[in-house]
């Protein structure tokens, strides 16, 4: 579509008063007291109204090999670091 009158800046400014973004209502989880989507099942038990809806399990674990990554990876850095220190004590 081609604009066929320049807009004013009332009108830009009138039609941007509806532009805002609006604030989401997160309420509690009942089984794990984090916060959801009303109306939605929970993201993190898959909990829904007093019972499960949801598998979360595989997703759980992924997060567990994550971390556990992350940590091996923190734990071969620290090695390294420990290398280099013993590596200077003896020189
Ligand atoms: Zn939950």
């Amino acid at each position: 579509m081609v604009q066929k009158k320049r807009s004013t800046k009332a009108q830009k400014k009138r039609r941007a008063s509806h532009f805002a973004l609006q604030k989401v209502n997160m309420t509690k989880c009942s089984h794990c007291d984090k916060p959801v989507l009303a109306h939605r099942a929970c993201q993190a038990c898959g909990y829904y109204r007093g019972r499960q809806v949801l598998e979360v399990e595989a997703k759980e674990l992924k997060r567990m090999e994550k971390e556990k990554a992350k940590r091996e990876k923190e734990a071969k850095k620290e090695e390294k670091k420990e290398d280099k220190k013993a590596k200077k004590v003896q020189v």
